[in-house]
């Protein structure tokens, strides 16, 4: 029930009334019997800075961000995270000693959603495909974990630019003949391109997935559809596969911990998730 002393954390977005966070946040603070609420707040890009003063007035404990925001947060925070620094952007805001801190749980939660699925990255060698802010935030965890990276996208400069920040060891063109002789030393792929993405979803990146070692792992941060063509294809061919939810779950139970100091219910979020993405 809300009350006076309902807790508010929420997301800001333009647009935002897509968000599939409110239902995991909420879902999360019913299960937990938590007295906290989260909203979906539209702002236009030129309210964001008077939406952070009013965060601050109003005692909204913590805030996720979402496109266009999370990169122009960078500069009205108090304080980045190493995470939030790195990558160039902000996906979650919250409160330390009175000053607000702009973080990024991508990365991280990333990680979690791999292990999650029993996939360590550590010290391995994995192909990202795409160059744009997930795979910044990709790149970056497993560059964090010791793991070598090789880069394909469709804009071979933007690839260059990325690989240069992040130190990534090989860049090639989305192409599959470009990728060919790299597959067999491949142990992981991860697509972050909106190649098969509703209402896209049958289209792939073109990527020699026959190629891999069968001990391979593909991965797609895409979600809508849950099982994409890309793991359909990798599914067929015997590899292991991870859908895109667990990220976006994990990301936003690392953002709940942060908030409430309270570990997330992560299987709760997970099934709020699959029910308001209509699966
Ligand atoms: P973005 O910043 O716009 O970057 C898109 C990337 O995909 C760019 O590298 C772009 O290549 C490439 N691309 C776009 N259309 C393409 C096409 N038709 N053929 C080949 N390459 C193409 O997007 P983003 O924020 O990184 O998001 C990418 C996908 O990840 C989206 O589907 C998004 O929904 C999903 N995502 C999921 C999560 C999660 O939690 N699961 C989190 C973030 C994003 P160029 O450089 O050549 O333009």
């Amino acid at each position: 029930m809300i009350d006076a002393q309902t807790q508010v954390v929420g997301v800001l977005g333009y647009p935002v009334r897509h968000s599939l966070s409110p239902a995991m946040h909420n879902a999360a603070f019913r299960h937990l019997h938590l007295n906290w609420v989260y909203l979906a707040f539209e702002v236009p890009p030129a309210l964001l800075a008077d939406a952070l003063r009013g965060m601050r007035a109003l005692g909204i404990r913590g805030l996720n961000l979402t496109i266009p925001h999370k990169e122009s947060a960078v500069a009205l925070v108090d304080a980045l995270t190493p995470a939030a620094d790195a990558i160039g952007a902000v996906n979650t805001l919250y409160w330390e000693e009175g000053r607000l801190i702009g973080h990024n749980t991508d990365a991280e939660g990333f990680l979690r959603a791999l292990r999650a699925e029993g996939c360590e990255p550590s010290g391995g060698f994995a192909l990202v495909l795409g160059a744009g802010g997930s795979a910044r935030a990709v790149v970056y965890a497993l560059k964090s974990v010791g793991c070598r990276v090789a880069l394909a996208n469709r804009t071979l400069q933007r690839a260059q630019a990325l690989a240069e920040v992040f130190g990534v060891e090989q860049v090639f063109p989305l192409q599959r003949d470009a990728l060919s002789s790299l597959m067999p030393a491949v142990q992981l792929v991860v697509n972050c391109t909106p190649l098969g993405m509703e209402p896209n979803a049958d289209t792939m990146p073109d990527v020699p997935l026959e190629a891999l070692p069968d001990s391979a792992w593909v991965c797609d941060l895409v979600y809508r559809p849950l099982r994409t063509r890309l793991l359909k294809r990798a599914e067929q061919l015997g590899l292991r596969t991870i859908d895109g939810l667990g990220t976006l779950v994990h990301q936003g139970a690392l953002a709940f911990e942060h908030w409430t100091g309270i570990p997330a219910p992560v299987p709760v979020m997970r099934e709020a998730l699959k029910v308001a993405n209509g699966v």
